[in-house]
């Protein structure tokens, strides 16, 4: 579904990933392993292939989030772009390739293209949907970010904050790997003008949603 100009929603096995429909087009995350079908069903819907894919923007590191990748990319030139801090984490979990195949495919895909994943870093300002601004937003992964689309008053939040029972809320504190420091980075989503929470795995937030992060920043020390 279009939840913006030039920016699709699009229905994969984990939830959302997101289509940004410019003439460099663009995927915010990856999905799992075999969203690929899925991915290119919908571009062929719009008028677009997966030959047009310029870079995916992974907000964490985690396979439902990174899986797709490979498939997604194919052997086009598709750049990767995540922040390091779990770049990092990548590297030294080689040993789980034996043990978890989501895993070692992803692996297999960074180590084959060495160096091809580009950092990106808080602050930077990435070149769509108007400039899309990288917010560091660490505790879910080292690495998590939310992306800031500050003309469509879009926020992207990977798995930074979650929906139960249809309420808005922390990232999971089972899934998390710094429950605190996630509650924390929450400030940083309070300090920006939001119309739409845009998640990974549930569908887009308009209720309120700059009340209900600034809510959740004051209450995340509890
Ligand atoms: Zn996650
Ligand atoms: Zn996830």
């Amino acid at each position: 579904m279009e939840i913006a100009p030039r920016l699709h929603a699009v229905r994969v096995l984990s939830g959302y990933l997101y289509l940004i429909d410019e003439p460099a087009m663009t995927l915010i995350d990856a999905g799992l392993i075999g969203s690929g079908r899925s991915v290119r069903r919908y571009a062929s819907k719009i008028g677009r292939s997966l030959d047009d894919l310029t870079r995916i923007i992974c907000t964490h590191a985690h396979p439902d989030h990174v899986g797709g990748v490979r498939e997604l990319a194919g052997d086009r030139d598709v750049e990767v772009l995540m922040h390091p801090a779990d770049l990092d984490g990548l590297s030294v979990t080689l040993r789980d390739a034996v043990a978890n195949r989501n895993r070692g495919q992803l692996i297999a895909y960074f180590t084959r293209h060495p160096g091809e994943a580009t950092p990106v870093a808080d602050g930077d300002l990435l070149p769509m949907l108007g400039g899309l601004q990288v917010v560091h937003t660490p505790g879910h992964t080292p690495g998590s970010v939310c992306l800031y689309a500050a003309q469509q008053r879009i926020l992207f939040v990977g798995d930074a904050l979650q929906v139960i029972r249809g309420k808005v809320t922390f990232a999971s504190s089972v899934f998390s790997e710094d429950i605190a420091l996630a509650r924390a980075s929450v400030a940083r989503m309070a300090d920006l003008d939001v119309e739409t929470i845009a998640f990974a795995h549930y569908p887009p937030w308009r209720d309120d949603a700059n009340g209900t992060l600034r809510t959740l920043a004051r209450t995340a020390g509890n």
